[in-house]
């Protein structure tokens, strides 16, 4: 992080060489030293002028490349209503001839300024007075800053303007105070701590210019930063979030927020009950890792999973009782396999806008099952009467089957329990991050299935789940693991540019899982039931999702043409990284030859 401040006289800079530890670096004029855990350098151009400044400037960026440049110093005032002293940061700067009524160059805009900032005009010597129209232009002057503001722009390199007034601008060499410059020492060491540290977030200085908002906002400024890279946001993503602010929410960060954080409200995050059976023996794991849920012991979970709660979510630990398999669909799954979806929980917190979860079960509880011996007893018993049958075990099609696995631990489990079965299989599918699973024990015979989905996708529909960048962390790590794992490109969902995106996603995922570790990959477009179209058509935050859909053999689904072509397309990429036949079509007759 190399951060360059620039004083134009000696003077300016004193405060500094007195009171930090400084480092020579070159003669008399390059300096460095360490503030807030940021290293600075320091330029003074000893009152040579504009054209030396930026001869030296040239020659110092070719050597350090700058990544923030800040601009200290005094300059004149031609509003009498500012006081000698004052401090301002620039926001438009201008070089004119003041004497001769002469724009010299154009204005340029700051991107870096904060709240208390006014307009600069530079001039190219000293011209005193103080005529009225001269606030045309602006209403502080100095000597420099235009030029150090058209060299950052230039060279796109973020730039801050910091001037404390001296002087009005009449009888300068008699007026000037040059004890202000101690003013302007202490507003970097008090106001500006945080100034250094604004260059480490990637994406702080295009939001300031996008949003044109004042550093005094960087809290906000860092949160979206932080937003857009856990997101992995692309410019055009980041567009339209910047448009977003603008338009809808008064160009305030803030705002956007908190209209978002409504949303999540809705969708889950405010806390409610955690309800435990009285039956399940280690509580205390539970509650402590729900810590913010206000506990209640419960006699039997049905009691209370009975109805929604528009405002949020309960959680509920609970033993489950009857049956825990349930055989899928015929044309479900990769070939030469049968397919059982084993109930582990009910319902999930990452709330995807096309999940069939949603209005599935009466209530949208959370319901984790603890007793996993009696999940496993259930499996055993088919397991024993089917010994010949190749079969793969599916934990997710409730339940997000790894949301909770720090907790539950549940792959260590039933990886242990599987481990002499040699055609039974057990997949784990998720949206959750995994790079961090304890796979200690995992056996050959446990998949994790990861979801995959583009990014606009992920934005738009799956907001609460993991990153693209993530999900790829995720595979990176399973991979280097050698564990085995099968890709779900499912739900492929339509929208302007989607076959290029997917196709993308597809190159992007071949290039970090080898053909040892893939167990399979699956794509297939959304389809919804009847049920499911209704639930989410009465939720206008999720209704967008099913533009475009049709009733089609007994689903919802996009057009034929749609569909065949995405699939062609990913069958086509598919099908040239593939050593052999791991690739199959979800739940689509069409194409399935
Ligand atoms: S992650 Fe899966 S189970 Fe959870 S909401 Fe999304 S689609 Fe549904």
């Amino acid at each position: 992080m190399n951060i360059l401040l620039i004083f134009e006289h000696y003077f300016e800079a004193k405060p500094f060489l007195e009171n930090e530890k400084i480092k020579k670096i070159k003669s008399k004029n390059f300096f460095k030293f360490n503030n807030n855990d940021v290293e600075y350098y320091l330029f003074i151009n000893h009152g040579k002028g504009y054209l030396s400044l930026l001869n030296k400037l040239y020659k110092l960026n070719d050597e350090y490349s700058f990544n923030m440049m800040i601009n200290m110093g005094i300059c004149g005032s031609l509003n009498k209503n500012y006081r000698i002293g004052e401090i301002f940061s620039i926001k438009r700067f201008i070089n004119v001839d003041l004497n001769n009524n002469k724009i010299l160059n154009p204005p340029i805009l700051s991107s870096l300024f904060l709240e208390k900032n006014s307009k600069l005009i530079t001039l190219n010597y000293i011209q005193e007075g103080n005529k009225k129209n001269w606030r045309y232009y602006g209403e502080l002057l100095d000597l420099e800053g235009y030029f150090i503001a058209f060299f950052s722009k230039k060279n796109k390199i973020p730039f801050l303007s910091i001037k404390v007034i001296s002087d009005y601008n009449k009888n300068i060499k008699n007026n000037l105070d040059k004890s202000v410059i101690k003013n302007l020492y202490n507003y970097f060491k008090k106001e500006l701590s945080f100034i250094g540290r604004i260059a480490e977030y990637s994406y702080f200085f295009e939001i300031v210019k996008r949003l044109g908002i004042p550093l005094k906002y960087s809290k906000n400024i860092i949160q979206l930063n932080n937003y857009f890279k856990k997101k992995d946001l692309s410019f055009t993503e980041r567009s339209q979030i910047y448009n977003d602010i603008r338009i809808k929410f008064g160009n305030s960060i803030k705002n956007y927020f908190e209209k978002r954080e409504k949303q999540i409200i809705k969708n889950n995050k405010k806390k409610g009950f955690l309800f435990i059976e009285k039956k399940i023996r280690n509580k205390k794991k539970y509650i402590d890792y729900f810590n913010n849920y206000d506990f209640i012991e419960i006699a039997n979970y049905l009691d209370y999973f009975q109805y929604s709660n528009k405002d949020y979510r309960n959680i509920i630990v609970a033993n489950k009782k009857g049956n825990v398999l349930k055989k899928k669909p015929d044309n479900y799954g990769k070939e030469g396999f049968s397919h059982y979806s084993i109930t582990n929980g009910y319902n999930c917190p990452f709330n995807c806008s096309y999940c069939y979860l949603q209005g599935w079960l009466r209530s949208s509880d959370i319901v984790i099952f603890d007793n996993v011996s009696y999940i496993w007893k259930k499996i055993k018993l088919f397991l024993d009467e089917n010994k010949k049958e190749k079969a793969i075990f599916y934990f997710g099609d409730f339940f997000d089957a790894l949301v909770y696995e720090d907790l539950t631990q549940s792959i260590d489990f039933f990886s242990k329990k599987l481990k002499d079965y040699n055609n039974k299989y057990m997949e784990f599918r998720t949206k959750a991050t995994v790079k961090n699973l304890n796979i200690k024990n995992i056996q050959n015979n446990i998949i994790i299935g990861l979801s995959f989905s583009t990014r606009h996708v992920i934005k738009e529909y799956e907001m609460y789940t993991s990153s693209l960048k993530e999900r790829i962390e995720s595979l990176k790590y399973l991979n280097r693991n050698n564990i085995s794992t099968s890709i779900h490109i499912d739900p492929i969902i339509y929208y302007k540019g989607f076959e290029e995106d997917y196709s993308k996603l597809v190159e992007r995922i071949f290039k970090n899982i080898t053909d040892d570790n893939l167990f399979s990959i699956s794509i297939g477009s959304l389809r919804l039931t009847k049920k499911t179209y209704k639930s989410i058509k009465r939720n206008k935050n999720n209704a967008a999702i099913l533009k475009n859909l049709e009733f089609d053999s007994g689903m919802y689904r996009y057009p034929k043409k749609i569909r065949e072509r995405i699939y062609k397309k990913l069958k086509m990429v598919i099908n040239k990284k593939l050593k052999n036949n791991k690739f199959y079509i979800c739940m689509d007759e069409i194409l399935y030859e």
